[in-house]
This record gives structure tokens, sequence and C-alpha cells, in this order.
């Protein structure tokens, strides 16, 4: 793994969200960050590692007499123990844009260069302070928009993951030494692993790797969220359903109001796991203009918006009205549907209860799972919650050291589809040499994972969607 280019250069940032605060920090990280900090700040008493220390922020353009602008506060971190393992320093001052980019401007006319985004993080990494599924986590925690989302992180960050991958790893270490033993020792008479026993110690790999590409299902979910979409006809009560979801857990993520003229959509955590609410805005306005002759106008256009919701959702509820027949728009929708993450709610269930229960039968909606909800009654709502979320996870549980993104699945992918290759290699008798190609492989992936051997551009990649000054 190559080191990027100016490491051993002293970089800074400004740490907290850009705007007014109660403070702000500027970090400063390399061999030159305590000498920097103690010309940029006037010290009450000299750095020492792990103490804070007061200081007085100089206004030193205001000429000689340079009297103070602010007061800070200042943490020093000697390297090798700081989040990056470099000298590392934090200057806490009041949180005025105006003092903090003062203080980041004066920081680099004394040999400081900006951060980029990630910057800090990239550096533990670097250092081995942080393996890259941690580094991964630590974006993950900041940018949680759910308790769950954050707790997720947090285990990565603790090497929930590593530690999963690390037992099979070191099975794979094993049974690689075994086999490159065999290969040096091959002309002194020394017996060969055999066959079965190969056999037998890649079969013990598979169901590990396998239970960790199938944690992606539910710790993806958690980590990206999923777009719902609420269709239907107008006035069957999808924007009732759609407020019932929404009321209850309105209090975990904040509302963001319509992304596009045609939808209303908020975000929602389910369980933990946020959810992005699709409801047609058109569908609401067709219901008012219902009650004229636009009826059936609206009707098309609602259809027709719903269509586009429900191409670009991962899951999908059909909302049907239990008091009225399926029409054939209806029938096409349940019928595009198919083979997808979906189910339908047979809403206004409570206008049909005093019906004998052979006038109410649930409509044929094929293979899809029918619920019967009242968005009026509130009959029906926690089943129609439960099942949107066994929807989401593929009824996955939570579990440590899930895989998260993409990536991490990619890798395990890899692993696996190497793995395989070897376990054929060595029934058809394949010379060892050639099984310790297909090993190395899975090796190589797994360590793709952790880091220890991705690319240079995928690890810029990564570390640029972190945010400036972590
Ligand atoms: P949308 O056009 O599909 O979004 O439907 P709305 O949610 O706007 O609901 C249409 C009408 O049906 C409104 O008058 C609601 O109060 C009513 N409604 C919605 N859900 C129910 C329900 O479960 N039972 C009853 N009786 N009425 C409902």
């Amino acid at each position: 793994m190559n080191l990027p280019d100016a490491t051993n250069d002293t970089i800074a940032a400004v740490s907290t969200p850009p705007g007014r605060g109660g403070i702000g920090i500027v970090r400063l990280s390399g061999p030159l960050a305590a000498s920097i900090a103690a010309q940029l700040v006037r010290l009450h008493q000299p750095l020492e590692h792990g103490r804070a220390r007061l200081a007085d922020v100089l206004d030193e353009d205001a000429g000689s007499d340079a009297s103070r602008i602010d007061e800070a506060v200042v943490t020093y971190f000697a390297a090798p123990n700081s989040y990056t393992a470099e000298d590392l320093v934090e200057i806490a001052a009041h949180g005025s844009p105006v003092v903090l980019e003062l203080l980041l401007n004066r920081a680099v006319t004394l040999g400081a260069r900006l951060a980029r985004p990630g910057e800090f993080t990239e550096r533990a990494f670097f250092a081995g302070k942080l393996d890259l599924t941690q580094a991964e986590a630590v974006r993950d925690l900041i940018e949680a928009q759910t308790l769950t989302q954050a707790r997720q992180a947090a285990s990565q960050m603790g090497g929930a993951l590593s530690r999963r991958v690390s037992p099979v790893k070191q099975a794979l270490v094993e049974l690689v030494a075994l086999l490159e033993a065999g290969i040096d020792f091959a002309e002194d008479d020394v017996e060969l692993t055999t066959q079965a026993e190969i056999a037998s110690r890649i079969d013990a790999l598979t169901p590990p790797l396998q239970a960790l590409e199938a944690s992606f299902a539910r710790g993806h979910v958690v980590h990206d969220g999923l777009t719902l979409a609420i269709v239907g006809r107008p006035n069957v009560g999808k924007s009732s359903l759609f407020n019932c979801l929404v009321e209850r857990e309105r209090a975990i993520v904040t509302a963001t109001p319509g992304t596009t003229r045609d939808t209303v959509s908020e975000r929602i955590s389910l369980d933990g796991i946020p959810l992005e609410l699709v409801d047609t805005a058109g569908l609401r306005e067709g219901q008012n203009e219902g009650m004229g002759d636009g009826l059936e106008e609206a009707e098309q256009l609602g259809i027709h918006r719903s269509r586009e919701a429900l191409a670009d959702a991962a899951l999908v509820v059909i909302v049907l009205d239990a008091s009225q027949p399926l029409n054939d728009e209806e029938r096409r929708l349940l019928a595009a549907v198919e083979g997808r993450s979906a189910l339908v709610a047979v809403n206004k269930c409570d206008l049909i209860r005093n019906l004998p229960e052979v006038e109410r039968p649930l409509p044929d909606c094929g293979d899809l799972p029918v619920l019967a909800t009242s968005a009026l009654t509130g009959e029906g709502i926690p089943a129609l919650r439960e099942r949107i979320l066994e929807l989401a996870t593929g009824g996955a549980a939570a579990e440590p050291g899930m895989l998260t993104s993409l990536r991490q699945k990619q890798a395990i992918a890899a692993a696996m589809a190497a793995l395989a290759d070897a376990a054929q290699a060595n029934a058809a008798s394949i010379p060892h040499e050639m099984i310790l190609l297909d090993l190395y492989r899975v090796l190589w992936a797994l360590d793709s994972l952790t880091g220890q051997t991705t690319p240079d551009d995928i690890l810029n990649l990564i570390f640029s969607t972190f945010c400036i000054g972590k």
C-alpha cells in the first residue's frame, strides 16, 4: 500500500459545521501542529498531551497593539496517541465563522495546508489506527439520521465487521500455509495434504461467508434506507395511510417536504430503518376535482403519476378501497408490480365491517400479500408497518458486523467466487499451485474489505465522501 504524497505536512481544517455555533473547532494534524498552534494563539500555559489549555485569539491585523478578539481552549494530543497518530491540536473558539476563518488562514501562513475532506481519518487509516471498515463507519456515524443507523455505525467503528471476517481469514491463511508447505517439501516425499482435507477446509469457510453476504439485506437498508411508494387510484385513502405511517414516527426524523412537483415525500424511521415515503400529490388534488366533472381525467392523471412513483421505489404499497370492486386500472397496477417487493392494503375495511363475511372477500391479488387496513380507525396499521419492515429487510434480523455498503458486499462476493473456484480446482485434482492462486484471490478480496489491499483510487473515492475536518 502506498502512502499518498505529502503525508508529512501539517493539515488544518474547521471541523465543526459551517455557520455560526456556540463553539467552533479548528483542527491541526502533522509534525508542525503544536508549534503552529503556539503561534496561532497566545497560550496561557504550554501545551501538554491530553490537557486543555486556555488561550487568547489575537487580532494581529489590528496593528502593533494586538488585542484579543476571542478566547479559546486548546487541546493537544501528542503522536502517536491521537486520532491521526500524528501530533494533533484542536482549538475550540467561539463558533464565529469569521474568527475560525482568521485562525485557519493564519495557520496556513504559518505552514499548514488546508485538509481535504476526510483527510484526518485517512491519516488515521494509513497509520493503522483504523481499518477501512472502521474508517467508513466514522463517516456513517456522522451521517446517521436514525439512532439505529448510528448504532450500526458505532458497532462497525468498534471493529464488529472486521472481527467477523478475521476467523475466516485465519482459517484461510492456515490452509494456504498447509498447501505452500506441501509444495515446498513435495520432492522430499512429504505427504501432500489430501484432496478430502482441502475440500473440508474450503467447505468450512463457505457458511461464514454466506452468512456475511446475507447480512447485507438488513445492513444496507439500515445504512441507505429505502423508498416506498404508496400508489392507487384517487380517494382510496393513500394520503390517510401515509399520514398514519408518518404520524407515529415523525419525532424521529425531520420532515422533508415534497421533492418533486407531483409527489409528496417524507422520511420516516421504521424500526430505525430510514424510509422515504412517497405519496402522489396529484392524486390528492384529484380527490377534490373528483367531486366535479374532472373525475375521469384526474383519475387517469393520478394513475399515471402513481406509475412514475412506482418505477422509482424499492417497495410498493398498493392501496385499494374495500368498499369498491377492483377496476381495470387496479388490475393492471397489480400485474405491474409482480415479482417486486410489494403488498396490498385493502383500506376502508371499517366500511364493510357490518357486511356478512361472504360479502367481503379480499380481492384476488395474485401472490402479493394482502392486508385489511383502516386509516380511519387504525385497524391493521401496526400489521402494515410490520409487513413493510419485513419487505424492507427480507426478514433478516439485526446482528453484529453486518455488511453495509456495496463495496463490502462486492468484496465478500469476490471472496466467495474465488473460493468456489478453489473448491472446483481441488475436486478436479488440479495441482496445488493452481488451487493456491484461487486461495490467494480469496485472501486478497477479504483484505480489500478491511483496506489492506484496496487500490488507491478506491480509497480516494471513499475518503472524498467524508466531510472536511474529519
Ligand atoms: P387518496 O386520494 O387516496 O390519498 O385518499 P385520501 O387519503 O385523501 O382519502 C380519501 C377519503 O377517504 C377521505 O375523505 C378520507 O377521510 C377517507 N378515508 C381514508 N381512509 C379511510 C378509511 O380507512 N375508512 C374510511 N371510512 N374512510 C377513509
